[in-house]
């Protein structure tokens, strides 16, 4: 486990080096429950299986591919700001 801590540790300055040096920005966000909280509203989705592919929001209908909800919700948390709004609300 400590050699995986390691390794991450050194790929992530890895990362950070090689996009720094490019004239990025990197933003570190916390990705616990990345993958169960709905991009659109915001709620956690406990029900949410790990085989489970699709995301799907009981509360506000939100549904897409549980990887692409989980990536809006680290750019959400870093801060991005979506260039479209839903129609429904
Ligand atoms: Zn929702």
């Amino acid at each position: 486990m400590r050699h995986h801590d390691s390794s991450f540790s050194e790929l992530r300055r890895i990362l950070e080096w090689e996009f720094v040096k490019r004239g990025r920005v990197v933003l570190a966000v916390p990705a616990f429950n990345s993958s169960r909280e709905c991009f659109w509203c915001g709620e956690i989705n406990r029900g949410l299986a790990l085989e489970d592919r699709v995301f799907h929001c009981p509360p506000c209908g939100f549904t897409l591919d549980r990887d692409l909800n989980a990536c809006l919700v680290l750019l959400k948390r870093a801060g991005w700001v979506p260039p479209f709004q839903c129609a429904c609300l």
